[in-house]
């Protein structure tokens, strides 16, 4: 069985290769290992081999995990921040909030961010394939919304992120990579402001991601594995912690 850090290796390899393919510099493309439903175990693994970006995307196993990670660690949030749990999201310091997908949830975020002082990073969701199962923006919502968006004053909006619809072929995944570039592309000309980053592309995509300019990938399984579908919980990891 390939370890982490043969996966870690691979999965560098290829973003290599695809910005190589696309004339970008390979530094541009931020690797966001996603650890959900892995122990803390398998975080400590990832950071031996290099690997400093981590992503989560529920709260409570976040809360769990990072205090059980050395300080090396940054994370990220990839996940839908449910409104009742942004402020323990805040909490937990968190680099880059990847799902800002209403304007609700900024709203939140900017106003408990003002009762602790951090402005945080946030990229905002975009539903571009309009899929009802997903949270986000819908492009339209996203233009109509961004002055309001932009007004509130202690979100550093950096960018847009996207998870395509589900696939078995990468290429499938394409179109909508390159909707949300030409959206972002077309909001920062017409509203006149800097979003540099793109969150897009998992394990099943992130090459094609990369080609069409994504400038984080979030990839999980191709790392970590096949997940088990259940959030890790310290009460099942505790009889390794104490050996
Ligand atoms: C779980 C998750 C990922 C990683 O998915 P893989 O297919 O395992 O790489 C990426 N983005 C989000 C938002 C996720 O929830």
């Amino acid at each position: 069985m390939n370890t982490i850090a043969d996966n870690l290796a691979a999965v560098r390899a290829v973003i290599s290769e695809a910005a190589a393919r696309a004339g970008r510099n390979p530094a541009d493309v931020e690797l966001v290992a996603v650890t959900k439903t892995h122990p803390p175990d398998s975080v400590v693994e990832a950071l031996a081999a290099g690997q400093y970006v981590f992503g989560e995307s529920r709260v409570q196993e976040a809360k769990a995990k990072i205090p059980l990670v050395s300080g090396r660690a940054r994370w990220h949030f990839i996940g839908h921040l449910q409104r009742n749990k942004i402020r323990q999201a805040l909490a937990l310091g968190f680099e880059l909030l990847h799902g800002v997908d209403s304007l609700e949830t900024a709203r939140e975020v900017d106003r408990l961010t003002s009762e602790t002082g951090v402005f945080p990073r946030v990229l905002l969701e975009v539903n571009v394939a309009g899929e009802s199962s997903k949270f986000g923006f819908s492009p339209a919502k996203l233009r109509e919304q961004l002055e309001e968006l932009l007004s509130l004053g202690r979100l550093q909006i950096e960018g847009l992120m996207t998870i395509a619809p589900f696939a078995p072929e990468a290429e499938s995944s394409r179109k909508y990579f390159v909707a949300l570039r030409e959206l972002r592309d077309q909001l920062q000309t017409e509203f006149r402001l800097p979003l540099p980053r793109l969150s897009m592309g998992m394990s099943g995509d992130y090459a094609v991601a990369v080609e069409e300019g994504a400038t984080l990938v979030r990839v999980g399984t191709a790392i970590f594995g096949t997940r088990s579908g259940k959030a890790w919980k310290p009460s099942a990891e505790s009889a390794t912690f104490d050996d």
